[in-house]
């Protein structure tokens, strides 16, 4: 079974890349969009894993310290 190729690529377009904020290619060509390279797309699943992996630090019978102005 072939489906129809009525697929139209992505028209070339530039965008900000999330983890350094430089100009990243949004093309089907790269495959690290929306990042601009593997570089950046590792660093920011990185972040994002080490943060969803991180257990929260419990505080139950010690309050926080106030802040004093
Ligand atoms: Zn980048």
């Amino acid at each position: 079974m072939t489906l129809p190729n009525t697929t139209t690529p992505l028209p070339p377009r530039t965008v900000r890349c999330p983890a350094c904020g430089g100009p990243s290619l949004y093309a089907q060509d790269n495959v690290h969009r929306p990042f601009c390279g593997q570089r950046c797309k590792s660093m920011d699943f990185g972040a994002w894993a080490s943060e969803q992996f991180a257990l929260p630090e419990i505080l139950s019978d010690q309050d926080p310290p106030l802040e004093r102005s």
